[in-house]
């Protein structure tokens, strides 16, 4: 059945970055019929969208990432639902060892191509560095080379999902949140091929005529993907500036080293957010997806949300440390707070995962965001929506298709394979066990 605009829509993880967009798409071409199914109200306490800020840059990996790169940045700039939330600190992108120099020098090679190479600048030596980011004065640069974007800077992360939300709420889409929001399983015909809405925690039928799933990290252990995506951690911490130190860091531009991690320039509230770069952490547990025919090992994550109790590893407290004594010397005494770690999917080519389930004929899945996929926040969910509609350009089709057995997410185009939770020490602060109670996947 073709959709119009009286269609019926259920969005799991609605409340969370893919899901929201989608839903404001829908909602911006007059659907009515739109309800948005999460966990927790947008924007979502346990999505990887729900921070302090983001990198906001252009990613010239493949054509389909530029092209979306380039609509996202339009966006940002001129859409007011997110204009607000776009600072244009500049980035600067930086490394020292000869890898990561290669790496930086293909990029500029690939803006020229692209015939953007007047929107970088090169910077071969620690004074060229400092010139752009004089708050990385007495920082350890020795060797470091780097490119500066003019044009880039961070996204006020969690402010500008809220800012959809409220749209939404002027557009009229429904919201279920808590049990009655969270997924359980899909409503199938008889034969088991059609999808025709889904039940959630609380029991509740919800019938619809297409179904999306964007529900991020969570969705490989929500329904079989055939190991198409692997659900990893991220980690970063945040430390609070006085209004003197304020001051200093104010307009810095977001500095990313890919040795390292980056951090961005402190918020209206003085604190400054530090990541580490590293390959993530999985969290294996036995566990049956709804469709998949057997219990099988999936990489789960477990929301911050939902056990605030939780931090990092020990391990990245050595790496988030080393980070700032790296970027922010002054600093490398200050104490840390808001440790935490936020899920992302990585698919095996970094590649998004948006397409129609090939067994159910009217759920669709919108995820394989390995991990940088925010600053798609205004413009991902119009290709969601043209897929549901049958519209989707046939690069983007083809880049996001059902295509298991093409690699290893587990590994993904990561320098290492990522170490799993169970094996590192440090992060589990509960008194007592919550894992029994953590069943948003079905989890015991
Ligand atoms: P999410 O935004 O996580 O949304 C998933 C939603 O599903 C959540 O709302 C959740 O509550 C909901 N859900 C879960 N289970 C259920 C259920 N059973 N039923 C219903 N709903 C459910 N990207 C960038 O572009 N730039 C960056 O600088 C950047 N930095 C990052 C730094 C870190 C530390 C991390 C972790 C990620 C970073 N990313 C960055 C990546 C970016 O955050 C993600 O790619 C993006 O937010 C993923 O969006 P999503 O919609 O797939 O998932």
């Amino acid at each position: 059945m073709s959709l119009d605009i009286n269609s019926s829509i259920l969005i799991f993880g609605g409340s969370g970055t893919i899901g929201s967009s989608t839903a404001l798409h829908l909602a911006r071409k007059g659907y009515r019929n739109i309800r948005v199914l999460d966990v927790y109200p947008i924007p979502s306490a346990q999505s990887a969208g729900n921070d302090l800020n983001k990198i906001m840059g252009t990613s010239l990996r493949n054509p389909v990432d530029r092209q979306l790169s380039l609509e996202a940045e339009d966006a940002w700039s001129n859409d007011p639902t997110f204009s607000p939330y776009y600072h244009r600190s500049g980035r600067l992108d930086c490394c020292v060892s000869s890898d990561g120099i290669n790496d930086l020098r293909d990029t500029v090679a690939k803006l020229e191509d692209a015939g953007l190479g007047h929107t970088v600048e090169w910077l071969d030596t620690e004074a060229q560095i400092i010139q752009r980011v004089p708050q990385l004065t007495g920082s350890n640069i020795q060797g470091w080379k780097g490119i500066f974007f003019e044009r880039g800077g961070w996204l006020a992360a969690a402010k500008a999902i809220d800012s959809v939300g409220r749209e939404l709420m002027r557009h009229g889409v429904q919201f279920s949140f808590g049990d009655s929001g969270t997924f359980q399983s899909l409503i199938l015909s008889d034969d088991g091929k059609t999808c025709s809405g889904a039940v959630t925690k609380d029991g509740t039928r919800y019938l619809a005529d297409r179904v999306v799933l964007a529900s991020g990290a969570w969705t490989p252990s929500l329904v079989d993907l055939e190991d198409q995506c692997c659900s990893k951690a991220w980690v970063y911490a945040h430390m609070q500036l006085t209004p003197e130190e304020v001051k200093e860091y104010i307009g810095c531009p977001v500095v990313y080293n890919e040795d390292i991690g980056f951090f961005f320039e402190p918020n209206e509230d003085g604190i400054i957010k530090v990541c580490d770069e590293f390959p993530g952490f999985t969290r294996y547990k036995t566990h049956q997806p709804f469709g998949a025919s057997k219990p099988t090992l999936v990489s789960i994550p477990r929301s911050h949300a939902r056990h605030p109790t939780d931090t990092y590893p020990d391990a990245s407290e050595i790496t988030i440390r080393k980070a700032i004594a790296a970027f922010l010397p002054n600093f490398k005494d200050k104490e840390l707070f808001n440790r935490a770690m936020c899920w992302c999917a990585d698919t095996a080519d970094a590649n998004l995962l948006v397409c129609e389930h090939p067994r159910w004929k009217g759920c669709f899945v919108a995820t394989g965001d390995s991990g940088h996929s925010f600053k798609l926040l205004p413009i991902i969910g119009k290709h969601v929506v043209e897929l549901l509609e049958g519209t989707l350009q046939e690069d983007l089709r083809e880049a996001w298709r059902w295509r298991p057995g093409s690699g290893d997410a587990r590994k993904s185009t990561r320098a290492a394979l990522a170490k799993d939770l169970a094996d590192l020490p440090g992060w589990k602060h509960d008194s007592v066990d919550t894992e029994k109670g953590d069943s948003d996947h079905g989890v015991v």
